[in-house]
């Protein structure tokens, strides 16, 4: 019951994955229980037995053949006399001695033998035992492994194994970032500082030191430092910020010095430090107690950058998403001096970004990149790599020769709102997610100023039980209000169809998330657009999350008696948004019949039915109201 596909679904989808090493070791230990614990090759034939009385009567009486004893299994295989030759033999329990038998056997001149202990059945069971130990064996010493690994780590912390990689060649190159010319433009100079120091230093100019790149995470930022390197030929080092920081103090301090004494050992040399803000947090907040560790390494990243001179040949990029919680020493001149937005695609990018990716891909003729980049606002460069590889894994499980729209389409679904389930079986449920969902796009296609359908489907998706889906008409840079308020109309299609067809007291969950969303969205309006009767005001700090380094003490910045009439306000956006969506909805009744109809018997619809029914059936109830009045 989702209105748009909600990007926050990517997140939870990426979080999934790491779980795969504990389900694997717990299905290693499951399974021994299951196939190794009944041997089925060790049962004992029931029948054919003598006990060991009557064998020695048989032995007596002459009936026997021939014996063969074992005596690790102490049992005996008895070849009767007038038996066929290729009759089993009878299996006898033995005694634990049994020289009764023995000296019998030696008085009758009866053939006996002893048979070897190495019984292949007892052979077999163990191996196939092994087969299921050995592997448990070696996981349990891969974890002991890993943890002396960490308490090595600790015992010698003064040392501090680096934790960057160096890669010598990264082999990438300008071509193969996209979309982000501007960054690439200013980046190229770097490039030139590294291959050509000379150039500069010759008239007596200063090469900078470091550049910060800022934007999203997935826009690309560790692509474009490789292609610097790349470009210019030098070695590469990466680190994370978040690798700095140990739970020892001085270790972080000690890697920032390794790593550059590293670095200057290999210079000319690009430095990659990526997630800075988790060192370079504004020190001395002191709220919920400092962070000596933190601090120190940030004191000592900031020292080895003071330390060498512009023109040894090392150059630092760094990458974050937070530029306004970094310490404003790591900004200063001679710093991180070069700040470079990494922002997320804009069509174009989009469209550039794709093509780069689809080098190396087999895709039909029919298929546009530039409907795909159109369908795909707010996707970053490794959402649109990631599409691009599924759309291909589809295309390979559904062994066809090239990618299609149609894995295209399905492998959008995919990456915005998660996993397709199977659709639920004709039931109550099933009639009220469709009045739902049919109620979004319904109220959507009706109103003006919002995002045409593109489909609706019952078919289950991440934790959505139907989807509504609307093509984003355009780049949306600005929004205006009255596509604010058709959004927010729209969003509360969904609960308002429920409430009309199956009244109050029968209202779902299902309405959950889109209230979430028109809350606030109606909030936004209000507190930072300037959109509601309290005029052009923006009420709300310019990050709603607190972030302990700074914005503690100026938290709120109006009075309660402007706290009520915020509330008001949204309370009110809200309400006749959704009046609006239930009246709406009331007029077309006769078509929303017709949909759910539709849309249960089907169970996806794409946009242009959707509009043509609601075409057809406009027709027939203007009709239908002409005939109602008398004339
Ligand atoms: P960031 O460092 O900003 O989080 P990355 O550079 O790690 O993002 O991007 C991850 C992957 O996504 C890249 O390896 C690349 O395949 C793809 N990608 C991201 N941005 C771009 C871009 N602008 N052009 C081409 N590919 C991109
Ligand atoms: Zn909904």
């Amino acid at each position: 019951m989702e209105n748009l596909g909600k990007r926050n679904l990517l997140k939870q989808r990426q979080s999934k994955r790491a779980n795969w090493l504990g389900v694997l070791a717990a299905g290693l230990m499951i399974f021994p229980s299951v196939v190794g614990g009944t041997p089925v090759l060790a049962q004992k034939p029931e029948r054919n037995t003598l006990s060991y009385g009557e064998l020695l009567q048989k032995v007596e009486k002459g009936q026997i053949k021939k014996v063969e004893l074992d005596q690790t299994e102490q049992t005996a295989r008895v070849y009767l006399s007038g038996r066929k030759p290729d009759a089993p033999p009878v299996q006898v329990q033995l005694l634990r001695e049994n020289t009764e038998l023995i000296n019998k056997l030696k008085q009758k001149k009866i053939d006996f033998a002893e048979v070897s202990t190495a019984n292949n059945r007892a052979a077999v069971g163990l191996l196939i035992n092994l087969m299921w130990i050995l592997p448990l064996v070696a996981l349990m010493l891969l974890f002991l492994r890993r943890s002396t690994n960490a308490s090595n780590q600790a015992m010698n912390f003064g040392k501090s194994r680096a934790r960057f990689q160096m890669e010598a060649k990264t082999g990438v190159k300008f071509d193969e970032v996209a979309g982000v010319e501007e960054a690439k433009e200013e980046l190229q100079e770097v490039v030139t500082f590294l291959k050509q120091p000379e150039k500069f230093t010759a008239v007596g100019a200063k090469i900078p030191k470091g550049v910060l790149l800022i934007g999203p995470p997935g826009t690309g930022k560790t692509l474009l430092a490789k292609a610097i390197a790349g470009e210019a030929g030098v070695p590469f080092f990466s680190i994370s910020g978040s690798e700095f920081v140990e739970m020892f103090v001085g270790v972080g301090a000690s890697r920032v010095r390794d790593l550059f004494k590293k670095a200057k050992d290999n210079a000319p040399c690009l430095i990659f430090i990526d997630e800075i803000d988790a060192v370079g947090r504004q020190r001395g907040a002191g709220i919920g107690g400092g962070n000596d560790e933190r601090e120190q390494t940030l004191n000592q990243l900031l020292t080895e950058m003071d330390g060498f001179e512009g023109n040894t040949g090392i150059i630092i990029i760094a990458a974050t998403n937070r530029p306004d919680v970094l310490d404003t020493a790591l900004l200063r001149p001679g710093r991180f001096d070069r700040q470079v937005i990494v922002d997320l695609p804009d069509l174009k990018g989009r469209l550039e970004i794709l093509q780069v990716h689809a080098r190396n891909k087999k895709i039909a003729p029919t298929v546009s990149t530039e409907a795909i980049a159109r369908r795909t606002p707010g996707f970053t460069g490794a959402d649109l790599a990631n599409l691009l590889n599924e759309a291909a894994i589809l295309t390979a499980r559904r062994r066809k020769e090239a990618i299609t729209t149609l894995e295209i389409d399905d492998a959008i679904d995919r990456v915005v709102a998660g996993m397709e389930g199977t659709a639920l079986v004709d039931s109550k449920n099933k009639r009220l997610i469709a009045y739902h969902e049919v109620g979004h796009a319904l109220v959507g296609s009706l109103i003006k100023d919002h995002d045409p359908v593109q489909k609706v489907t019952l078919i289950p998706r991440g934790q959505a039980l139907g989807l509504t889906w609307f093509t984003p008409n355009e780049e949306q840079g600005l929004i205006s209000r009255s596509q604010i308020i058709a959004r927010i109309t729209g969003a509360l299609g969904g609960r308002a169809a429920e409430e009309i067809v199956f009244g109050k007291p029968e209202v779902t969950t299902g309405a959950g998330n889109d209230l979430q969303y028109v809350t606030n969205l109606a909030r936004q309006m209000v507190t930072k657009f300037g959109m509601s009767d309290l005029g052009p005001l923006s009420l709300e700090n310019q990050s709603s999350e607190v972030f302990l380094g700074r914005d503690w003490m100026n938290k709120s910045e109006y009075s309660d008696k402007i706290a009520a009439k915020i509330d008001l306000q949204v309370r009110e956006i809200i309400n006749s948004s959704y009046n609006h969506a239930k009246e709406l909805l009331q007029e077309h009744r006769i078509i929303l019949e017709r949909l759910v109809d539709l849309l249960a018997e089907q169970e996806t619809i794409d946009g242009d039915f959707f509009r043509k029914v609601i075409e057809e059936n406009t027709l027939v109830q203007i009709t239908n109201e002409r005939l109602a009045v008398p004339h």
